[in-house]
């Protein structure tokens, strides 16, 4: 897809702040610092759009991109992140949770995990979450240009080992640097806006 348009529709905190235009809703998820940000920005082309940082913990916000009028991308905040307090973490998981369970246009989960590191016990959990909702996410490495390619082939197996996922292939690496798993990562949010 060609993105001619792309902006920043919220920043929400509250249902009530959600876009009411309908538009089909692609959804991320991950660890806060795992690369959400950067992954909006590398597949659309926009530097600074999606706000990036290297404090993790920051984006506490559901942020909503209007892409080309045609969809959203709904950049979740980031779960686990250690010095959060349990009150904001519990916050955080009320907030993903009410949207993930209420809002009907969530039409593909991308789940986001480090490449460099083991799925982490927040990771499992949200993915066993999801797949008991019936929301099967596709799986994202991120970061993949800082591994070997002979420990990407291991990261994508240790990966869907500890997931459980029925094959390797349904973990799409992905990288800012070298753009690697972009093209494959459009086809599938193509696919779903057919
Ligand atoms: P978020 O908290 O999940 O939105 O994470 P960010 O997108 O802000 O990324 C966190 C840090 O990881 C930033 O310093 C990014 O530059 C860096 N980063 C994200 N993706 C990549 C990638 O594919 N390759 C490399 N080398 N660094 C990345």
């Amino acid at each position: 897809m060609k993105v001619t348009k792309a902006e920043i529709v919220i920043s929400a905190v509250a249902e009530a702040q959600y876009p009411d235009d309908n538009l089909p809703e692609i959804v991320l998820l991950g660890r806060s610092n795992v690369g959400k940000s950067t992954f909006v920005n590398t597949l659309i082309e926009r530097r600074g759009l999606a706000r990036t940082s290297s404090q993790p913990g920051k984006t506490q916000t559901m942020n909503f991109y209007r892409i080309n009028d045609q969809f959203h991308f709904v950049d979740m905040p980031g779960y686990g992140y250690a010095k959060a307090s349990k009150t904001e973490r519990e916050k955080w998981g009320k907030m993903i949770e009410k949207y993930l369970r209420n809002r009907n246009n969530a039409t593909l989960i991308f789940q986001l995990i480090d490449s460099r590191h083991e799925p982490s016990e927040d990771d499992i959990l949200m993915y066993e979450w999801l797949v008991h909702y019936g929301l099967n996410p596709l799986i994202i490495g991120t970061k993949a240009d800082k591994i070997s390619k002979i420990n990407q082939k291991k990261s994508v197996n240790r990966i869907a080992n500890i997931l459980n996922l029925r094959s390797a292939q349904e973990v799409i690496l992905f990288s800012s640097e070298t753009k690697l798993g972009k093209e494959v990562v459009w086809e599938h949010i193509e696919n779903v806006l057919k």
